[in-house]
C-alpha cells in the first residue's frame, strides 16, 4: 500500500482536543500510516510553547538557578494531555527522570528534543502506533544536514507498510551519537526525511492555516489561497518570508519528487496547498503568478566609478570586502559604471562604517552611497519568461499607486521580478501588485502558469 507521512505541528497537538482531531485525520485515510509530531505548541496567543519552556529550564539549570516554575508548566502540560485522553503513556515517570537529568546537567539539544520525544510517546499510545525514536535512525552531520545513511536505516525500521508508526520530529543524533536537534521549526525537516526514506506518495504537513496565501493577509484583505505551487516558486516566496514550512524541509522530498500538502488540522475539509515539481494542467489557474511576497529589512550599498566595466575584478574585490566582514549579499543589480549590493540590514548594521571605509580605500569609487532601509517585493511565477506583459503589469500597477521603484531585478531563471521600494511605500506597493494580478476572472488555459511552466 502506498503511504502518506503526516507531520503535525505544535498547535495541532497543543491539547487533548487537538489530539482527538489528529486521530480523526489519521483514521480517515489508511495510507496515513506514519505520523511525525512536534512538541505541544500554544493553546492561545498568550500561551507558551513547550520547546521554549524546555530551553528556559535548561538555561536556568546550567546557570544553577531555579527552574521549578517553567518545569512545573512542562510537567502539567504533558500530564494534562495524558489525563484528558484517558491513556497511560507513563508520562509521570518520564518527567521525573527528565527533571533529574536537568539537575545533573544535560545538553541544550537533549532537553529541547524531549518535547517531541514525550509528545511522540503520548501520540503513539493514543493512536495505537509503534514509537520509533529518531535518536537511533536520523544522523545529523556537523553542518546540520542529514547523513544519507539515515534514509537506509529509517527505511528498514519503517518497512512494514501495514503498521502505524510515530516518529518524533526535530531531532536525531550527531555523528558522535549525542542527541542533536535541527534548527527551530525543524520537525518539518524530520517529516520530509521520513517521507523520503519510505518513498511516501505524499508528505502532508498539518498546521493551523489552510495552506499558503498569495500575499500577506496583514496587507492584502482576504488574499487567495494557493492551490498548487512549485518547489522552485515556494523557495523564492519563502525566502521573502511567505512560508509556513521550514526552508530545509523542501530538499529531501524535492530530490525525489514527493509532493508536499500543507493542510489545516482545524479545517481538514480544506484541500490546502500542494507543493509539486511541476504544475498540473487540471488545476484551475486564476492568475498568471504564484504569489507576491516581500520584506522590509534590507540595506543597500551603491558604488559608482567611471569605467568600472574595464576594471578587471572590481565586483570580485567589492564582494571580497563583504566576505571578510562575514556579510552575505542578497542581490547585485548593476549598470555599466555603477553597482549596488543589497544586504540583509541586520547583517550589516554594526559593521557598515568599517565596510564603507574599506570600499573607499580599496576601490576608490567616484561615489559611495549607503541606504539603510529598503523593502523588496518579489512577484513569483513559473513560466514568466514566456509571458508577454508581466513586467508591464508590475510597473503600471506601481505607477498607478504612485510608488517609486528604486531597484529592479530579475534572476536568470526568470522565476520572479524583484522590485525595491522605500519601506514607507511597501504596503501600498504590495497591495497594488496583488490587485493587478489577482482578478476574479479565470485566465484561459493559454495564459495559465501550468501551460507555460517548464516541466521539472
Ligand atoms: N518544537 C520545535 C520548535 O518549536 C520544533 C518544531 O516545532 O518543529 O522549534
Amino acid at each position: 500500500m502506498s503511504r502518506i507521512v503526516c507531520k503535525f505541528g505544535g498547535s495541532s497537538l497543543a491539547d487533548a482536543n487537538q489530539f482527538r482531531r489528529v486521530l480523526a485525520i489519521v483514521e480517515s485515510d489508511p495510507r496515513r500510516s506514519i505520523v511525525v509530531p512536534s512538541a505541544p505548541g500554544k493553546r492561545s496567543s498568550t500561551d507558551a510553547k513547550l520547546t521554549d519552556l524546555l530551553y528556559l529550564c535548561q538555561q536556568s539549570a546550567t546557570l544553577g538557578t531555579d527552574f521549578t516554575s517553567p518545569y512545573a508548566q512542562v510537567r502539567e502540560r504533558f500530564l494534562e494531555i495524558e489525563r484528558d485522553l484517558g491513556i497511560d503513556a507513563g508520562m509521570a515517570g518520564h518527567l521525573t527522570a527528565l527533571e533529574a537529568a536537568l539537575r545533573e546537567g544535560v545538553t541544550k539539544d537533549f532537553v529541547a528534543s524531549r518535547g517531541e520525544y514525550l509528545n511522540g510517546l503520548l501520540l503513539a499510545a493514543y493512536l495505537g502506533a509503534e514509537f520509533v525514536d529518531p535518536e537511533h535512525f536520523i544522523i545529523i552531520a556537523p553542518n546540520g544536514s542529514v547523513d544519507p545513511e539515515t534514509y537506509v536505516m529509517l527505511a528498514g525500521r519503517l518497512a512494514n507498510a501495514e503498521k502505524r508508526y510515530v516518529v518524533p520530529g526535530f531531532y536525531g543524533r550527531d555523528t558522535k551519537g549525542r542527541v542533536r536537534t535541527f534548527s527551530r521549526g525543524g520537525s518539518d525537516i524530520s517529516g520530509a526525511i521520513v517521507a523520503r526514506a519510505v518513498m511516501a506518495e505524499l508528505y502532508e504537513n498539518w498546521t493551523d492555516v489552510s495552506g499558503l496565501l498569495m500575499a500577506d493577509p496583514r496587507i492584502v484583505k482576504d488574499p487567495k489561497p494557493m492551490q498548487e505551487v512549485t518547489y522552485a516558486e515556494i523557495r523564492e516566496l519563502s525566502y521573502m518570508g511567505a512560508s509556513v514550512l521550514h526552508d530545509e524541509a523542501i530538499l529531501p522530498v524535492r530530490e525525489v519528487g514527493i509532493p508536499i500538502n500543507i493542510r489545516n488540522t482545524n479545517a481538514p475539509e480544506h484541500d490546502g496547498t500542494r507543493i509539486v515539481s511541476a504544475l498540473s494542467p487540471h488545476v484551475e489557474q486564476t492568475t498568471e503568478i504564484a504569489g507576491i511576497a516581500g520584506k522590509k529589512n534590507f540595506a543597500m550599498i551603491s558604488v559608482e566609478k567611471n569605467l568600472m566595466n574595464k576594471e578587471v575584478g572590481f565586483i570580485y574585490r567589492l564582494l571580497g570586502i563583504l566576505e571578510r566582514h562575514a556579510v552575505s549579499f542578497e542581490h547585485c543589480p548593476s549598470s555599466i559604471d555603477s553597482m549596488s549590493v543589497i544586504i540583509d540590514a541586520t547583517d550589516i548594521e554594526d559593521k557598515i562604517e568599517d565596510v564603507l571605509a574599506e570600499i573607499r580605500e580599496t576601490l576608490h569609487p567616484d561615489s559611495l552611497d549607503y541606504v539603510p532601509a529598503i523593502a523588496l517585493i518579489a512577484i513569483v511565477g513559473e513560466g514568466m519568461s514566456k509571458t508577454i506583459g508581466i513586467a508591464a503589469k508590475v510597473f503600471i500597477a506601481l505607477r498607478d499607486a504612485q510608488v517609486n521603484v528604486r531597484i529592479i531585478n530579475q534572476g536568470a531563471s526568470e522565476l520572479n521580478i524583484i522590485v525595491g521600494v522605500v519601506p514607507d511605500e511597501y504596503e501600498r506597493a504590495l497591495a497594488a501588485l496583488y490587485n493587478a494580478f489577482v482578478t476574479p476572472v479565470p485566465v484561459d488555459s493559454a495564459t495559465s502558469r501550468a501551460s507555460r511552466a517548464p516541466s521539472a
